[in-house]
């Protein structure tokens, strides 16, 4: 890359895109990145990267970057660029026009997991002290919040429990509803590495992942279960431990509630969950779920890796709990080599709900209705604060229809592509007085909106991103912002012009403002990143380096909770008219909605999203490799090209939505998480036909 051009400097920062968090070396000529080198010395990646990390930055230069604020009265008119001040008093104006109107609980925000610690927290706070509620959230709501609601509930703490390195103790490894390997490629390759030591390895996912070809001293057990069954899996994984006698009774008495537990054995020991009773709701053989409870109960060191194939379900926070109850049954929480380990889609999905995005919660998942954390903040902030929690994303659309919801700033986050059931974003982000969009590229979302405020990448701005461990890496700033600002500046900017002035003259600043806050980052600041490196929280006085496998000795319960996870089959079911389910997921080369990564050399690698059909389903339809399909659901349909594939078991259809054209959220429909809302993308009925135009 920039083969023969030397640079004159480089940067240390972290990754734009996943979970992992790789730390990398930025090599600079003036203001033009050259090459990213992996950082040797990063705890996160230990020197190694993947081709999105390493090649995927060319989009931080692109021509379609938004380099000056645009604004417009109406949606059909054309954009008018204007100056930095002028586009934040006329956004400032109109959302003090629509709470003059509607109320004041008529205007919110959302922010992404693509920005920074610093810049969420001032987000979430600008909400809360500025415009006087609680309509905050962030894009984890569509896929990490059931993790956050079911660890919480069961453990106390919302995060996973252990460091990336911890795989290289674990005898078994179960992976459930993730592909690492294409979605998490530098802890993907760390675990293949355990597997070619002799660790076990569980798959269960409709599809068959790579992983599962990891040349390997054992054969790998897959369950290739059916989209919308894992709370039946996890639950007949559990009965066949109570009933075979595989728990950890010394754990369970020492670590966990008793009463929670004999009211969770009672209710697991029942035979409705057996594995032969739930076999037909999984559609996997039930010797096969017995001899995998089996084998992660009598590991020595057993960890479960999960991704959104858990989380994007009517029950993603019920099956977050199965895993948790699994876990505390077996003892397989607080040391190395165990542990329930989330693996979060973008970078900063774990610090955006550390910072505070979520509407019930201040940062470090303080609830608002607490009178003495809401006094506190108070004091810190200088305004009275709501006690209620505010709109979900979901009540925010729906609020917004019925005319009650009216002015939205949307940082970094494209809803209009990225949500669930887009004729029904669509029609709420039409109905919207004031949107509001902080993007680099203009997007999807930003065809409904009224002020575009040219957002800053990755390289042009400092800052934290916190990884799938708890691990609070920096970022740091390679070259000035394109359009002169960096996203906590311009946040910054619009808390001024609506009268609640926000002082800080760097990201650090606003740091130590979380760590007076935050419980948990009471001992986190600049200085000691730059020393460490990293920091894993919690980090406070009792666990002044950080803390790299949670739950070791206590739980922030005291003891941990064992609860009730009935198996509630989803409502999308298949019939003779959708008779195909239709799952979703990621390509190695590609970074979720493709904003980034289809404006970089990646493109080439995935230029198109397609439809992967088992040649059974597709013989019996007539399809060949390459022919144009259309993919109708019960809400919309699509078009998509078909790749016959044999990873898929028939009855199941998969696809990714990396690009806006295919649009497969078109099809996805609203049915969500009972606890959190988030949107049920991994299940969707629909009917696969051949285009006849084709
Ligand atoms: Fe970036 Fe994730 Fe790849 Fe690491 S594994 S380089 S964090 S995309």
């Amino acid at each position: 890359y920039a083969e023969g051009r030397n640079a004159t400097r480089s940067v240390k920062t972290t990754c734009a895109y996943c979970g992992v968090g790789c730390g990398f070396e930025v090599d600079l000529q003036g203001q033009e990145p050259l090459r990213m080198r992996p950082d040797k010395s990063s705890q996160s990646n230990h020197g190694h990267a993947c081709v999105k990390g390493r090649f995927a930055f060319a989009y931080v230069n692109h021509p379609d970057r938004v380099r000056s604020p645009l604004i417009r009265d109406s949606i059909e008119d054309a954009w008018r660029e204007a100056s930095w001040e002028e586009a934040i008093h006329f956004a400032a104006d109109k959302l003090k026009a629509v709470q003059a109107q509607y109320g004041r609980q008529s205007i919110g925000a959302i922010t992404s997991s693509r920005c920074t610690n610093e810049e969420t927290y001032l987000v979430q706070k600008l909400v809360r002290a500025a415009f006087g509620n609680n309509n905050t959230d962030t894009c984890a709501r569509v896929c990490h919040s059931p993790t956050g609601y079911g660890l919480k509930t069961t453990l106390g703490e919302s995060a996973g429990t252990q460091t990336f390195d911890s795989v290289l103790k674990s005898d078994l490894i179960l992976v459930i509803g993730a592909n690492p390997t294409d979605a998490h490629p530098v802890f993907g390759s760390l675990l293949r590495k355990r597997l070619r030591q002799g660790a076990e390895l569980i798959v269960a996912d409709p599809r068959h992942i790579d992983l599962l070809n990891t040349v390997h001293s054992q054969m790998p057990l897959h369950l290739p279960l059916l989209p919308g069954s894992n709370v039946a899996l996890i639950n007949a994984m559990a009965y066949t431990v109570i009933s075979e006698e595989l728990e950890d009774a010394g754990f369970i008495a020492e670590r966990c509630q008793d009463e929670s537990y004999q009211r969770w054995r009672t209710f697991i020991a029942d035979d409705r969950h057996s594995p032969e009773n739930m076999a037909s709701h999984i559609g996997v053989d039930a010797e096969r779920i017995r001899q995998a409870a089996r084998r992660y109960a009598k590991a020595e060191n057993a960890a479960i890796y999960y991704g959104l194939g858990v989380t994007e379900h009517s029950q993603g926070s019920s099956m977050v709990m199965g895993i948790a109850n699994l876990a505390l049954a077996t003892g397989n929480i607080g040391r190395e080599g165990v542990g329930i380990n989330p693996l979060r889609g973008q970078n900063n999905v774990q610090g955006s709900c550390d910072m505070g995005s979520f509407p019930h919660e201040y940062p470090g998942y303080q609830h608002v209705s607490d009178e003495s954390v809401q006094k506190k903040f108070e004091a810190a902030w200088g305004r009275e604060l709501d006690p209620d929690p505010g709109f979900r994303i979901p009540n925010m659309f729906d609020a917004a229809i019925a005319g009650q919801f009216k002015g939205l700033y949307c940082q970094g986050e494209d809803i209009a592509q990225s949500d669930p059931n887009t004729q029904h974003v669509e029609a709420a982000l039409r109905s919207l007085d004031c949107l509001i969009v902080q993007d680099i590229f203009l997007n999807e979302t930003s065809r409904f909106a009224h002020v575009v405020l040219p957002g800053s990448s990755f390289l042009e701005k400092d800052g934290t991103f916190t990884n799938a461990e708890r691990r609070i890496n920096r970022v740091r700033k390679a070259i000035e912002p394109i359009a002169g600002k960096a996203d906590w500046q311009t946040t910054m900017a619009l808390s001024d012009a609506l009268g609640y002035p926000m002082d800080y003259a760097h990201p650090s600043d606003i740091m130590d403002e979380i760590a007076l806050l935050t419980p948990s980052f009471a001992g986190v600041n600049y200085d000691l990143l730059e020393e460490k490196g990293s920091i894993q929280w919690p980090c406070n006085e009792q666990n002044p380096e950080g803390t790299a496998i949670m739950h070791s000795e206590s739980f922030p319960i005291g003891q941990a909770r064992f609860a009730i996870t009935e198996f509630v089959p989803t409502e999308e079911k298949v019939n003779r008219r959708f008779p195909l389910l239709l799952t979703t997921g990621r390509v190695l080369t590609q970074y979720n909605v493709g904003a980034q990564t289809r404006r970089t050399p990646n493109q080439t690698w995935h230029a198109e999203d397609v439809l992967e059909i088992h040649p059974f389903d597709a013989e019996q339809r007539g399809i060949n490799d390459g022919d144009r399909l259309l993919i109708k659901s019960r809400v919309g349909e699509t078009s998509l090209l078909a790749r016959v594939s044999e990873r898929m078991q028939a009855g199941v259809v998969y696809t990714t939505f990396h690009h806006p054209l295919s649009g497969a959220n078109v099809v996805t429909t609203e049915n969500s998480d009972w606890a959190t809302n988030c949107p049920e993308y991994k299940v969707t009925a629909v009917q696969v036909e051949k285009c006849m135009s084709e």
